[in-house]
């Protein structure tokens, strides 16, 4: 099967000072991988890598498609949507300008409302708060936000920064299992970062330990979860 995503020997660049040296990993067309690792192993630096928001060089093959030298914009319009961390939400406009923007390259009017639709049967409560302004939304739902936001643009695929960051247990279940559903209905392929690695394990089949900008350790979930570094350093016990 090939791989929708192909990285080989990526490294990345801020100005000078190099996060990500040769990183090599593939993701699977449907699947969900996560990136696990310790604070500052470059694994947001990798997510932004992707999509040129940082410096890089090695490749980056997407759905057969080398990514080198394409910008952001033209990335996206290849139907990669980024969550990131801090969740982006455009304080000011209100919920439903938010979801518009994530819209942007699609420019069929119906499509759009059909979009939103279907992001409203994922997030009910982006519904309820569609002409609120979404500085006043809670922390859970701007990262909702943030999800259906990025799903406005139809994507093959999701980059997820610390989704979980900063929101009480019951909304992290809420979201995960919403994150999941989102992968089994619409075939949306993730890649996931998150600092809780018990949480992502669990909703992952894939998952890569990063260290200082390498790949030390690659594997289905169940494979990484039953390691016994892993289990010592990111899961506790
Ligand atoms: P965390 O879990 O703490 O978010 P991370 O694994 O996502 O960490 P990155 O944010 O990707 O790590 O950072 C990787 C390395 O790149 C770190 O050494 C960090 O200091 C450096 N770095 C990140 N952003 C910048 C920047 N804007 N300018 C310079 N160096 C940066």
């Amino acid at each position: 099967m090939m791989a929708l995503l192909e990285v080989k020997n990526l490294e990345a660049y801020y100005g000078h000072t190099k996060a990500l040296h040769g990183l090599d990993f593939s993701l699977q067309e449907g699947g969900i991988t996560t990136i696990l690792g310790a604070n500052g192993a470059g694994k947001t630096t990798t997510l932004r890598a992707i999509c040129a928001l940082v410096q890089t060089s090695g490749q980056r093959i997407f759905d057969g498609r080398n990514l080198d030298g394409m910008s952001t914009e033209s990335i996206v319009r290849l139907r990669i949507a980024h969550v990131p961390e801090g969740r982006g939400t455009f304080v000011r406009i209100t919920t439903e300008e938010n979801l518009r923007l994530g819209a942007y390259t699609i420019h069929n009017r119906r499509k759009i409302s059909d979009r939103m639709e279907r992001v409203y049967t994922y997030f009910p409560r982006l519904k309820e708060r569609r002409n609120q302004q979404a500085g006043t939304l809670s922390g859970g739902e701007q990262q909702m936000l943030a999800v259906g936001r990025a799903l406005m643009l139809e994507p093959r695929l999701m980059l997820l920064d610390e989704p979980s960051f900063g929101l009480a247990p019951l909304i992290v279940r809420e979201l995960f299992s919403i994150l999941r559903t989102i992968n089994k209905e619409e075939g949306v392929s993730m890649l996931l970062v998150e600092q809780n690695a018990t949480l992502a394990l669990k909703l992952a089949d894939h998952a890569y330990l990063l260290e200082t900008g390498r790949a030390v350790m690659s594997g289905t979930t169940d494979e990484i979860s039953s390691n016994a570094e892993v289990r010592k350093s990111y899961l506790g016990y």
